[in-house]
């Protein structure tokens, strides 16, 4: 991984804690390793393996973050680059302009939690939205707006 690239992950984290994704992509090969390392790997009715999120390997140190289990991590992890890492490691936007726009996601992110209740156990946000089910007009603009923001400058297309 390019050094700047390094550093914007190192300041980020969105698609380890639950904003990006739901879940991670486990090959069966790799979930006992995983398991071992104490992690919990889910079973999908369609026998996939997933990673739920936010992962509990994602640690927080201040303002940086970090893998806990970065050399077992799954290759799902190993390959994903976001639209964001990738646009600075082609030369696209700077490290300042890249961990301005991490802010500016925070914030959108901080924007939606504020009308969130308070979470019983480590869920998505997605999930914590969709547990909101009596008509909420702000949360519903505030989530799109998020999603759109999530989609544009860091998801695409791109699962993990
Ligand atoms: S969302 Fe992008 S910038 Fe943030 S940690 Fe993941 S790959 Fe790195
Ligand atoms: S295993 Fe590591 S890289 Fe993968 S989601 Fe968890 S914290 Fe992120």
């Amino acid at each position: 991984m390019p050094q700047s690239t390094e550093s914007l992950c190192l300041a980020c984290g969105l698609c380890c804690n639950g904003v990006l994704f739901g879940a991670v992509r486990v090959a069966p090969v790799a979930q006992p390793r995983l398991v071992s390392l104490g992690l919990t790997v889910v079973q999908r009715p369609d026998g996939s393996q997933r990673l739920l999120q936010p992962c509990p390997a994602l640690q927080r140190s201040g303002e940086r973050v970090s893998c806990d289990v970065y050399v077992d991590r799954p290759d799902a992890c190993r390959s994903f680059d976001c639209l964001l890492a990738r646009a600075l490691h082609e030369g696209e936007v700077s490290l300042e302009e890249a961990l301005a726009e991490v802010a500016e996601a925070r914030r959108a992110v901080s924007s939606v939690e504020a009308l969130l209740p308070p979470a019983a156990e480590p869920l998505s946000i997605e999930q914590r939205i969709a547990q909101v089910t009596a008509p909420h007009p702000s949360l519903t603009a505030a989530a799109a707006s998020l999603r759109a923001r999530l989609d544009r400058v860091f998801r695409g297309r791109q699962q993990r």
